[in-house]
Order: structure tokens, then C-alpha cells, then sequence
């Protein structure tokens, strides 16, 4: 998906880049015009800019979800020892609660560091 944004977003940026151009250079004195061609320009630059800052919020977000899935996925049910998956945790005033779908049963979840 990265790959498909940056594309539209250079695409984009190089439609309002030469709209920007043209602007400028038809302005024939009009400051309206200039000032809407700088305008577009100046959004072009942000737009052209905008991928390269992308990446690095991307890998973050990936990484966080990847610990939380692994951390779930090494869970097992109390009661039955099947797999709690990520629906089946709950979180009330504070405390994760736990409805294992598997056996029905429903524990509070207690900090590992207390044992
Ligand atoms: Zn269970």
C-alpha cells in the first residue's frame, strides 16, 4: 500500500506543480494569478515531500501491532489452555478481563510481574 500512496502522491504533486507553472508564467502581471500559482507550487513541494516522511510512522505502527499479536498469541486460556485470541480480552476500569470464547469462562487477567 506505501508504494501505491507515494506514486498518486508524486503524480499529484506533478499536476499541481505544472498547474502552479502555469499560472506563474500566464499570470501576465496579474498578482491574483501569481499568488495561486506560488500557492499551488508551494503545495506541490509539500506534497512531493510527504513520502519520504511516511516510512518511518509506517514501520512504527507495524512493530506495535506485531508485539501486541505475539504477546495474545502466547497466552493460554486458564481454564482450558486454548489460545486467547485478541477479541476475546476486554478491558474494564484498568483491568484486562478475559471471556476465553473456547471453555466460556471469564477471569481477570493479574500482572505477571505480582508472581
Ligand atoms: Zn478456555
Amino acid at each position: 500500500m506505501p508504494q501505491g500512496v507515494t506514486f498518486i502522491a508524486y503524480l499529484l504533486a506533478g499536476l499541481l506543480g505544472l498547474l502552479g507553472l502555469v499560472f506563474v508564467v500566464g499570470s501576465q502581471g496579474l498578482p491574483a494569478r501569481l499568488v495561486v500559482g506560488v500557492i499551488l507550487l508551494v503545495a506541490a513541494a509539500a506534497l512531493a515531500a510527504m513520502p519520504r516522511l511516511r516510512p518511518q510512522q509506517v514501520q512504527i505502527k507495524q512493530t506495535l501491532d506485531l508485539t501486541g499479536d505475539v504477546s495474545l498469541q502466547d497466552m493460554p486460556c486458564r481454564n482450558c489452555g486454548a489460545a486467547i485470541g485478541r477479541n476475546d480480552v476486554e478491558v474494564k476500569a484498568g483491568a484486562v478481563f478475559v471471556n476465553c470464547g473456547h471453555c466460556s469462562t471469564s477471569y481477570q487477567l493479574e500482572e505477571q510481574a505480582k508472581y
